[in-house]
């Protein structure tokens, strides 16, 4: 046999068995849907990092309640925070990066595998409804930079200027410093908005929102954009998302690894924790570091975890809505 004609005959084969493969091997490792969720009268159950969550998920379970789909209310919480000037590291009033400027990052995705992703967005105030119409109106996943503001800008959001006269202080207080970039998550408990959600079906969705590193080097885009990374969701097992120093995070795939922990049998509480050690076993980590992860799964169980204390994150089922304190790695 001709080698051309070995290779052929080989490749056909390789592809049935690794169509097998997938179908009676790694298929069969998917956790199955629960029919019916065992906590399933609460449902909608919304979680969201820090306590400015508490506002998002109000919001979110509202537009559930009413009758709206999980990716409107994933979407519609993170814009409480965006648009509020006291939550300074999301939308408008954020942190600007090291030459003064606004950049944001954000993604969505929903319960049917689409995603969408706006990075280093300037002047706009919503980026979160700007990577939904990523998502909705092109074949792309994610826009960066100056396309992604001219997308935005055709999309008929409008420019705003997103510094704020504090952040202007704050700004300028900094650069008198002379202090150069230092990763400081976890900062008086503003940080990034990550949202995920579960509705009365059983569908899920997340949003993730973020004004990245306050100070940052320009250009520099952290997790919370990363589909996988930022946040993640698969609607047969669950959704993950993250806060906390981005770099880290990307370096692991951290709500990716988190939902395929809980693929394999995980609870939520257990993946995120291993997420938790996985960074600390692979990445060196300094004194301020800090990651928080929150996790949801198809039975509507939750879990979260970070590497220090002082995470916390909001939780919301159709009765109560609640801030959790969250356990960490290092314990002070
Ligand atoms: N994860 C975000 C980033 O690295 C920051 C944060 O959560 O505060 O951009």
């Amino acid at each position: 046999m001709s080698n051309r004609r070995k290779f052929l005959v080989q490749t056909l084969i390789g592809g049935i068995a690794t169509g097998l493969g997938y179908r009676y091997g790694l298929a069969s490792t998917i956790m199955k849907p629960a029919v019916l969720p065992p906590d399933h009268e609460s449902f909608p159950i919304i979680l969201s990092t820090w306590n400015h969550g508490l506002a998002a998920n109000k919001k979110a379970m509202g537009v559930m309640i009413k009758g709206g789909s999980v990716l409107d209310a994933v979407e519609q919480g993170v814009r409480v925070s965006e648009a509020d000037p006291k939550v300074q590291s999301v939308g408008f009033g954020g942190f600007p990066d090291a030459s003064g400027e606004v950049t944001l990052d954000a993604c969505i995705m929903g319960p049917d595998g689409r995603a969408g992703s706006v990075a280093c967005l300037k002047e706009i105030m919503h980026p979160i409804s700007v990577a939904r119409k990523v998502m909705e109106k092109t074949p792309h996943v994610m826009l960066v930079g100056d396309g992604a503001q001219k997308f935005a800008l055709d999309q008929g959001f409008e420019k705003t200027n997103l510094l704020t006269p504090e952040m202007n202080d704050n700004y300028a207080a900094w650069k008198a410093s002379g202090a150069s970039y230092a990763p400081h998550a976890n900062w008086e408990n503003h940080d990034t908005i990550g949202l995920i959600a579960i509705d009365i079906n059983g569908d899920l969705a997340g949003a993730c929102t973020t004004s990245g590193m306050a100070f940052k080097h320009p250009g520099r885009v952290g997790d919370s954009p990363i589909i996988g990374a930022g946040l993640f969701v698969d609607n047969e097992v669950g959704a993950a998302t993250a806060t906390g120093e981005g770099e880290a995070v990307m370096k692991t795939l951290g709500s990716f690894l988190i939902v395929e922990l809980m693929r394999q049998g995980y609870s939520p509480q257990q993946a995120c924790e291993l997420a938790v050690r996985r960074i600390v076993a692979k990445i060196k980590v300094h004194p301020h570091f800090q990651i928080g992860y929150i996790a949801l799964n198809k039975s509507g169980e939750v879990g979260a975890y970070a590497y220090a204390p002082g995470f916390q994150y909001a939780f919301s089922n159709r009765n109560e809505t609640r801030l959790v304190d969250v356990k960490s790695e290092k314990k002070n």
